[in-house]
Order: structure tokens, then sequence, then C-alpha cells
């Protein structure tokens, strides 16, 4: 007789009979972070929630695998910061095994000078003043702003938008919408008058402009300027001169450690331990998470109503609702058929951005890189080892024609490299004296003008030229390498389900945020088939490790349960 074993990483059992016997009051597409947040609070809210994993592993681009044997690698995310502390705090992530050790920034250069960033404030000064003494004084002020802006932006971060209702809806669902919207704008009104014109100026600036702008504005010095346009960038397509790159800037320094703003940490045992951390929330919640488990549609009632999904192999699976972890697109152009949704909606959906030039690359090494600039003989890790390093990036110039190489088809001929050496501080991820390395690259486009990334001479060929970049900065880097795994655009979306490779589920910009994120008129994770919810990072408040989407998306979820299954 045919069987069939799904596992999880936090457990293993037959499941078969257990997904298939009953109908699911919610079953969730996908065991990405949010995935597994919505899951955790809806089964904590009494509900029956089954989780549908398509990979071996839990975590989406969460994820630790062992890809060279010793080494594990934080695949995709690498650092933690965004992880809403609501979401830690209610679902106890500490006592299910969610450990941060905190890095710092160092941007070292070929002139032999470097700059390290850190939470040291008396650091920092004189750090930047080895640059710039104006800039030295500057950098508290520039911060402080942040964190004001960063306050202002918390409120609409773990709240549905103020969306307006669709179809046929109850008087009270009615008024109950009225009365959220009005007190959501009264809310914001009341944030924007205690931030002051002046800062409310500065905060549509920062919106609005390029970051070379509003860096240009604050500081003199191209290290400085660079070292923080790296946040305005990564993960999109964009330059530091491209207008609204201001927002993306502010989304990576929104997020905190231990209530310090802006901090990104390491998590003991790779990211993938964050995911690890809510699925045993979410199980000991009673949730049920199956892995190898690829849906392949969803199943929807002649009604309109949706049903529950079907798998790869032809399982059905019954449930009352259906949350969507995997991407705007994925969910509506190949889950759902086309003919069941609105053209606008689908049109939308179609022609969002899911652009990418991002490329990570895994690396085993046997030392760790010496930076020429330290001038140190240590062979063991030292505090320029503990943080973001950011290589090929000591101008914003430097980044622009970067990205300007991409503009024009191809890979950069000097990448952008945000290098970090998790195993410096988390000795638990590879053996004694050897590291574990990340690279997260750009610019590399999905499809390059001149040549294939299903060319291995190719993609060997961009993963040296980044490899000897490197070596510019750490002489010998080339020669420590044990192995390594490369995701390029196409690889991100063959293997972690990101279409287009876009790391974010559709770019950040200020065209496709708050009630415009996955489209308008569908911020508030319903979608146009009732029943069917997304809860991934293509909703609000959009891409990387923070859950949020995906508490947002239950809380909406929770209501509407509770209007159709009766409350054990
Ligand atoms: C290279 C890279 C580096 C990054 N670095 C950082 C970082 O350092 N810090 C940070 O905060 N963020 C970072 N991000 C962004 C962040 O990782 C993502 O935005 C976030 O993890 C997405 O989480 P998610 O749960 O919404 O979706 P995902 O993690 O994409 O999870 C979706 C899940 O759905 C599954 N799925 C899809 N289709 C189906 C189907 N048909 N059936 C069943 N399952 C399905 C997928 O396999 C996947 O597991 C990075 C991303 C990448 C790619």
């Amino acid at each position: 007789m045919w069987r069939r074993r799904f596992s999880t990483s936090i457990g293993s059992s037959d499941v078969f009979g257990t997904l298939t016997k009953k109908k699911w009051d919610a079953v969730v597409i996908g065991g990405g972070h949010n995935g597994l947040t919505a899951a955790a609070y809806l089964a904590r809210g009494g509900f029956s929630v089954a989780v549908l994993e398509r990979r071996h592993v839990i975590g989406g681009a969460a994820v630790t695998e062992e890809l060279v044997p010793g080494f594990r690698f934080s695949r995709c995310s690498y650092l933690q910061s965004l992880l809403r502390p609501s979401v830690i705090r209610e679902l106890e992530l500490g006592k299910h095994g969610l450990k941060l050790r905190n890095p710092s920034s160092f941007t070292p250069c070929l002139d032999g000078r470097y700059l390290l960033l850190g939470p040291d404030q008396e650091l920092n000064h004189s750090e930047i003043s080895k640059f710039s003494r104006l800039d030295a004084d500057a950098y508290p002020r520039y911060e402080k702003q942040l964190e004001r802006f960063c306050r202002f932006m918390d409120p609409l971060l773990d709240v549905p938008p103020p969306e307006s209702l669709h179809g046929d809806s109850s008087l009270n669902d009615r008024l109950s919408n009225k009365m959220y919207k009005s007190a959501f704008w009264a809310r914001c009104l009341r944030q924007a008058a205690s931030l002051g014109q002046k800062d409310m100026v500065d905060f549509m600036d920062l919106l609005l402009s390029p970051a070379s702008k509003v860096l240009n504005n604050w500081f003199e010095s191209d290290v400085l300027k660079a070292t923080l346009a790296t946040d305005a960038v990564i993960g999109s397509t964009a330059s530091v001169h491209t207008p609204g790159s201001g927002y993306v800037l502010l989304h990576h320094v929104m997020g905190e450690t231990d209530g310090d703003r802006g901090i990104w940490s390491y998590v003991e045992g790779g990211m993938g331990s964050v995911s690890m951390a809510i699925g045993n929330a979410a199980r000991e919640a009673g949730a049920e998470i199956f892995t190898n488990a690829s849906v392949s549609k969803v199943l929807i009632e002649d009604s309109g109503n949706v049903k529950g999904v079907l798998l790869a192999d032809g399982t059905r699976v019954d449930a009352s609702v259906v949350l969507s972890n995997a991407t705007p697109y994925r969910t509506f152009m190949e889950l759902v058929p086309n003919n069941a949704l609105p053209n606008d909606f689908v049109r939308a959906i179609k022609h969002s951005d899911y652009s990418s030039a991002t490329t990570k690359i895994n690396l085993a090494v046997d030392k760790i890189p010496l930076f020429r600039c330290c001038n140190t003989d240590h062979s063991g890790p030292g505090p320029e080892h503990f943080g973001t390093i950011h290589i090929g990036a000591e101008s914003m110039e430097e980044i622009h024609s970067a990205c300007q190489d991409a503009e024009n088809g191809m890979p950069s001929r000097r990448p952008v490299i945000e290098m970090t050496i998790p195993s410096a501080l988390d000795t638990t991820i590879s053996p004694p004296g050897k590291h574990v390395i990340n690279l997260f690259i750009q610019y590399t486009p999905y499809k390059p003008s001149d040549g294939s990334w299903e060319d291995p001479t190719y993609r060997e060929a961009f993963a040296q030229r980044c490899f000897k970049l490197i070596d510019e900065y750490a002489p010998g880097f080339s020669t420590s390498i044990i192995g390594y795994d490369m995701l390029t655009p196409p690889d991100l979306e063959r293997e972690i389900g990101l279409t287009g490779g876009n790391i974010f589920h559709g770019a950040m910009g200020l065209d496709s945020l708050f009630l415009m994120r996955p489209v308008k008129g569908w911020s508030n994770y319903e979608t146009p088939l009732k029943g069917l919810y997304l809860c991934g990072s293509g909703a609000h408040p959009g891409g990387g490790v923070m859950g949020a989407p995906g508490r947002n998306a239950a809380h909406v979820v929770l209501q509407d349960l509770k209007k159709i299954i009766p409350q054990q």
C-alpha cells in the first residue's frame, strides 16, 4: 500500500492519516517563518492548523542547512533584527531556543584605513573621527532621528492596514471597519503631531529621496556614507541614487535587539533557529507541520469559497480557510486558477516588481580572513570579524557603478559584498578553527546579457570574481575556501520559492508598501477568494525576518474563523 511520510526537523511522525482524516480549521501553504508565525497564533487561538512546506526543511529564507559536512549555514537570511518584539514576547521565543549575539559593522579600505561601528557610542565617535570630526559629531544626531522615525513607524507594522471591506458584509462588520479606520488614522495624526514639523519634513524627505541625497545632507566622508548606504540598497535592484531608496534604509534600521534600535544580531545555530523557535511555539500550541508537502492547487467551491488544497501527489487536504506564505505571484498565478480571480487583480499581481539582483554565496573556510588594513597577526577572530563586513563599498559612487553594470545587463564587475562570519561569535556552526562565511552579493541580474547562470563556467567565473575582490582586502582568502554554495536569483526562485529571486516577496518600493502591498485594495491579508489569505512577506509590512505579516494575518483570520467555527 502506498504510504507517505512527512517529517519535520522539529520531530517526525507518520502523519499521512492525520493530514487527510479531518477538515482542518486552517491550512498554511509554506513553512517560512511567517507561515509558522501565523500557524502559532491560530493554534493558540484554539483552531486546528496544518502547515504544508514543500521543502524537506522548514524556515523558507530563514533556514539553517549543513551544506558542507560540519558547517551549518544560514543559507539565505543571515542576520536578525527585524523580528517584531511582539512576536518574540508573545510566542516566548527565548523559551523556545532563540539566542542572539550582537555584531558590529566593519568597512575595510584599500588605502589601509577602516571604519568600525557598533553599539559603543564613544568608539563610534573615535572611529568616524578618523575620517571626519564633523561626521563623528553628526552621527549620534542622525541615529536619534532615525530612532524617532522608527518609533513613528512601529504602530504601523504591528497591525493590518485600514483597508476597506470587500463584497457583502454585515452591518456590524461595516461599523467595526469604520471604527478601526477612524481610530487608525486618528492615531497616525497623533503620532505625526508628536514628531513635530521639522522631523515630519525630514521623514518625508527620507521616504521619497535617494539615499545618497539624505546621506550627503548629513555627512561628508565617503566611507561612512557608503557604509550606511548599503542598508538602502540591500536586496533591491536600486542604486543609492534611486528615489525611494531612503525608505529601504529605514526598513533596515527599524528592527531592534534587546531594545536597541538598528542592531543586527547573529542567531545561535543560524537563522533556522528563528524558524525552529517559532515552529516549536506553533507545535506546542497544537499546530502540525508537514515537510515535503508541496501544494499544487488551492481548491475552490462553486460558491467561490476556498475549501482546501491539493498536494502535488494528488492528496486532498480540506480546510475552512487557507493562508498562503508563498509569494503573491506564486499564490495567485500558479496555485489558483486564473479565471477564479478578477482581471484587474490578476493584472496587478502579474505586473508587480519581482526583480532581483541578489546572489548569496555560503562558504566553508579553513581559517579566518585577515584584513590587510587591520595589520593584525592574531589567528582567531577579532572585532573586525564580529559584524557585517562591507567589501567594495568604500564610496556611494562605487555602489552606484556596481548597480550600473547590472542596469546594463551584466553582473557587477566589482560587486558590493556584505560579508559575515557568524562562526566568529557562534561556535556551534563550524568545526574548531574553521569558519562559516556568508556573502550577500549585489548586483547580479536574473538573466545576464553576457552569459547564463545555468552555465557552470559562467557561475564559477563570477564566484571567483567575488573571491578575488575579497583577496584585495584580505590576502589569501581564496586559498582558505573548503567549499561553497551559490544561490543566484534563478536559484533563489527554484530552491527557496522566491519569485524572480526577490528576497522580499516583491520589491519594497514606495508604490508597493502599506495600503498598496501586495496590490491596491487588498492590503489586509484578505484576497478576492473568500477563505484565502496571504500571510507572507508579500503582504504588509513586507520582507525581512519580521514575523509581522504572519502575526497580522493571523489576527485577521482569527476574527473570521471565530464567525464560522464555534469556539472550543
Ligand atoms: C539571500 C537572502 C538574504 C537575506 N538576508 C536577510 C537578513 O539577513 N535578515 C532579514 O531580516 N531578512 C533577510 N532576507 C529576507 C528574508 O529572509 C525574507 O524576506 C523572509 O525570510 C521571508 O519570509 P516568509 O516567511 O515571508 O517567506 P519564505 O521564507 O519565502 O517562506 C515561504 C515558504 O513557502 C514555501 N512554499 C512556497 N510555495 C509552496 C507550495 N506550493 N507548497 C508548499 N510550500 C510552499 C517555500 O518553500 C518557503 O518555505 C534575506 C533573504 C534572502 C533570499
